[in-house]
């Protein structure tokens, strides 16, 4: 079976909005900005340990890391603890208020509908994301939640910040399942 986050980056499903008809040595600086706090997320991701390794962290108006989250549904049994929820949660404890609005998601991977849903509750402004998530992603994959206008006012979503970097720890992650015999 082939994971969905193993297309290559150049095939049309790879292809986000924000980056439609770019390739990446064509990444704004505008977008390139964001890599910094791609690689905490990276950095999260990486120390998932059993589960499936996604990363995010959340940024306030000056682009200070205020949450960090990676998932914990396997460590913590917790079908709500994604990568994103951790890192929102996190965000609104450190400054002591659900409303984060001009804060930043930065997550590994394409948000599944919980947690777009989630950005959207926080009254977030802006995702940033890696990889797309053809099988489940709520930012323009499968669902474009964070353009409905029926939930509210457009979130901005800059999608393909360090995609393959995002996209090889998840694939390595499922080989190494694979190889293990333990899948
Ligand atoms: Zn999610």
């Amino acid at each position: 079976m082939v994971r969905p986050w193993s297309v290559p980056s150049t095939s049309p499903l790879a292809c986000n909005e924000a980056l439609r008809g770019q390739t990446r040595s064509e990444m704004t600086g505008y977008q390139a900005q964001f890599e910094p706090a791609m690689r905490a997320a990276l950095a999260e991701a990486s120390a998932a340990g059993d589960d499936v390794p996604v990363g995010a962290v959340v940024l306030d108006g000056s682009g200070a890391i205020i949450g960090r989250g990676r998932n914990q549904r396997e460590a913590t049994a917790d079908p709500a603890a994604h990568a994103e929820i951790v890192a929102i949660r996190g965000a609104g404890a450190q400054v002591g208020n659900w409303r984060l609005e001009d804060c930043t998601l930065v997550a590994t991977l394409e948000p599944c509908t919980m947690c777009a849903g989630a950005l959207l509750a926080a009254r977030m402004r802006r995702l940033v994301f890696g990889a797309d998530d053809p099988r489940a992603g709520a930012a323009g994959s499968v669902w474009d939640v964070l353009h409905d206008p029926r939930l509210g006012p457009p979130v901005e979503v800059l999608g393909g910040i360090l995609a393959d970097e995002c996209a090889a720890v998840l694939t390595e992650f499922f080989e190494g399942r694979r190889q293990g015999g333990t899948q």
